[in-house]
C-alpha cells in the first residue's frame, strides 16, 4: 500500500525542469463520501482538485487557488480549491443524470472554467479558460498555453479512492534545452492512469525517468480542510443586512447554515443575531490591534 495524501517536488537539474506528483487519498475520500453526485461528476472534481493542488505549488504564494465551473448542465457547479498550506476542499453539484458520451461542455452547459488566485491581501486574480477540449487536462493545457506561464504540462487521473496529478514545468531562464523538455514529455506521456493513482512517487518516478538525473525533495502531507467558521458565517449574515435577517428570523425563529464544503452546521437565534448587528456596528470605533 502506498502512503496516502502526499505531494512531492522533484527537479531535473541538467534540464532546468521541475516537477510535482500529488496523491489525494483520505482527503479525497472525505469529499467523495459527502457528495451525492454520480461517479462521472466526482471524477471530474477529483481531477480538478489534483490540478489545483499542483497549481498552487507552482505559484509560490501564500494563499489559495480555485477552479470553478458554473452552468446549466446536469452538473451545474464544480469548485475545487487548494491552499499553500497543502489543504484541499471542493464540491460538485448535480441535478440530473449525465448521459453516456456527453461532452464536458454539455455536462456543465458552460463556456468557461474560472481560475481564481487569492494571494493574501492582494486583489484576487481571475483567469477565464474556454471549456473546449475533451478532458480537464486539455482545458487546463489551453490555460497554460494562452497565459504567459512558463511552459507547463500536466497529467491528471481520478478514481473514487484517489485523485492524482503529475506536472512538469520549465524553470524561469533564458536558455532552454528543447531536447531535454521533449524527451521528458515523451517519457511522461507513457504514464497510465492506474500508475498515477496507485504507485508510490518513488516507484512512479523510477518507472518513468530511471535513466534521468533527478533530485527528489521530501514529501509534504495533503489534507482536507475547510476555511469556514462561525465568525465567517456571522460576517456573511451581517452582509445580508438587518432587515433581511429580521424577516428570516420572524419566519423561522432561527437561522441554520450548513457549510457546503464540510457539512459544518452553524445556528443563530435572535439573541446571537442581535449581537451580530450590535458588535459589527460598534466595530468602526474599536481600535484594531493587529
Ligand atoms: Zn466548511
Amino acid at each position: 500500500m502506498k502512503q496516502p495524501d502526499l505531494v512531492y517536488r522533484f527537479l531535473f537539474e541538467e534540464e532546468d525542469i521541475r516537477g510535482q506528483h500529488v496523491s489525494l487519498d483520505n482527503s479525497w475520500q472525505r469529499i467523495v463520501q459527502q457528495s451525492e453526485a454520480e461517479p462521472t461528476a466526482l471524477l471530474l472534481l477529483g481531477q480538478a482538485l489534483a490540478a489545483a493542488s499542483l497549481l498552487v505549488e507552482t505559484l509560490k504564494i501564500e494563499g489559495s487557488i480555485s477552479l470553478q465551473i458554473r452552468g446549466d448542465g446536469p452538473v451545474h457547479l464544480l469548485m475545487a480549491e487548494a491552499t499553500s498550506r497543502h489543504s484541499i476542499r471542493g464540491i460538485v453539484r448535480q441535478n440530473r443524470s449525465i448521459e453516456a458520451g456527453q461532452s464536458l461542455e454539455s455536462i456543465f452547459s458552460a463556456n468557461a472554467l474560472v481560475i481564481t488566485i487569492n494571494a493574501g491581501e492582494k486583489k484576487p486574480y481571475q483567469g477565464i479558460v474556454p471549456l473546449q477540449g475533451d478532458s480537464l487536462t486539455a482545458i487546463l493545457q489551453t490555460y497554460f498555453d494562452q497565459s504567459e506561464q512558463l511552459p507547463t504540462r500536466l497529467w491528471l487521473a481520478a478514481s473514487l479512492e484517489s485523485a492524482s496529478g503529475l506536472l512538469l514545468q520549465q524553470m524561469p531562464g533564458e536558455e532552454h534545452d528543447a531536447d531535454g523538455w521533449n524527451r521528458l514529455l515523451m517519457l511522461t506521456e507513457t504514464v497510465a492512469d492506474e500508475e498515477l493513482l496507485q504507485l508510490e512517487t518513488t516507484q512512479l518516478l523510477h518507472r518513468l525517468y530511471h535513466q534521468e538525473k533527478l533530485r527528489l525533495f521530501p514529501a509534504e502531507s495533503m489534507s482536507f480542510a475547510c476555511s469556514c467558521s462561525r465568525q465567517r458565517t456571522q460576517d456573511m449574515l451581517h452582509s445580508l443586512g438587518e432587515a433581511e435577517i429580521k424577516s428570516i428570523l420572524a419566519e423561522q425563529g432561527e437561522i441554520k447554515i450548513t457549510c457546503e464544503f464540510c457539512d459544518a452546521r452553524y445556528q443563530f437565534d435572535a439573541v446571537d443575531l442581535g449581537e451580530v448587528f450590535s458588535e459589527a456596528d460598534s466595530q468602526p470605533s474599536t481600535p484594531s490591534l493587529h
